[in-house]
């Protein structure tokens, strides 16, 4: 049988520094400082994503995002292996049930892209993995508890998995009447725009439940035209679709940066929803934007842009039952 396109290139994506510094032309004296943070946490990237990185520049804002430094080796005080301390909130393999009405779903711990920034990079996914128990103690968790109004897909990235079995839990999902949102986060619109095939929007379109989601984009270059395709696609189908970017230094750390993203997002029929402050992840703290300088940010953005294109800025405190909102005035 013929594989969908999106699973040949998630299998031919780029793995090894080698591999990138020849794709990108970057120089070859760059890869002895690559190796050993490449070791701690796998370079991973697919050829979509690379399209949209300029050749020879070590700098660019998407190259940053997938770039294995050594920086990432640094032990940094303050940064731990689970930064929102999401491990005691597991109730099944897989389930975390964290806020009030929602449960989220680790379904995979692959990615098509390893993003060098993620809180996620410590987490034991061999342990947590729903995948392995058919679902059945998670769906039963959810059948249990009728405060539970949404289901959050979530992993790594959930559209890693094939339509076969995501369309098999999502249907398992939908019976029960309780659940009415069905939320997935991923970044694979951006990476892997191929993956919003006919085959997925056929099974996502038959849903009950409410299909949201949230695109993980940050930085305006990664929409072009093939993930604008991708949005354009979902929005007609009634998907709604928000965005959450990370503030990350040497990224999307600048007032134009993130005024061009929020205007090429509500182009694109998407919500700028959450600015994200970075998850203390240990090996990340060279992506760090201190407070005040995001604050300013979202002033900057204020005053050049409508209300409805200015995300929310926000923190992930353990033990908070919400994301918290940092007060820009
Ligand atoms: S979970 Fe999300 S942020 Fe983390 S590596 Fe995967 S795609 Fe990137």
């Amino acid at each position: 049988m013929q594989l969908p396109k999106w699973q040949n290139q998630l299998a031919e994506s780029i793995k090894s520094p080698e591999a990138l510094i020849e794709a990108l032309n970057l120089p070859a004296t760059l890869l002895p400082k690559l190796e050993k943070a490449h070791k701690m946490f796998p370079l991973r990237v697919t050829q979509s994503y690379l399209d949209k990185i300029e050749k020879g520049n070590i700098y660019d804002p998407l190259l940053r995002q997938i770039l294995p430094l050594t920086e990432e080796t640094i032990i940094t005080e303050g940064y731990t292996t689970d930064p929102v301390e999401d491990k005691q909130f597991e109730k099944t393999p897989g389930l975390l049930h964290k806020y009030h009405g929602r449960v989220l779903l680790t379904l995979t711990g692959a990615c098509g892209i390893h993003c060098r920034y993620c809180f996620r990079r410590h987490f034991d996914y061999s342990s947590s993995n729903p995948s392995k128990q058919n679902w059945d103690s998670a769906l039963e968790y959810i059948q249990n508890d009728n405060s539970i109004y949404e289901v959050i897909f979530s992993g790594g990235d959930p559209l890693s998995l094939t339509d076969q079995r995501l369309s098999k839990l999502a249907h398992d999902i939908d019976q029960i009447t309780h659940v009415k949102f069905l939320r997935i986060h991923t970044r694979q619109i951006t990476i892997l725009p191929d993956r919003v095939n006919e085959q997925f929007l056929g099974w996502i379109e038959k849903l009950r439940l409410k299909l949201i989601m949230v695109v993980h984009i940050n930085h305006p270059n990664e929409i072009d035209q093939l993930t604008s395709d991708s949005l354009g696609k979902l929005h007609e189908i009634g998907v709604e679709l928000f965005n959450q970017s990370v503030l990350l230094k040497g990224v999307n750390n600048n007032e134009n940066t993130l005024i061009q993203l929020s205007l090429k997002l509500i182009e694109n029929g998407v919500k700028p929803y959450y600015l994200h402050m970075l998850d203390k992840a240990q090996g990340t703290a060279h992506f760090n934007v201190n407070e005040s300088t995001a604050k300013k940010l979202i002033k900057n953005m204020q005053e050049k842009l409508p209300g409805y294109a200015i995300p929310k800025l926000v923190r992930e405190v353990p033990h908070t039952p919400y994301k918290k909102p940092i007060n820009v005035s």
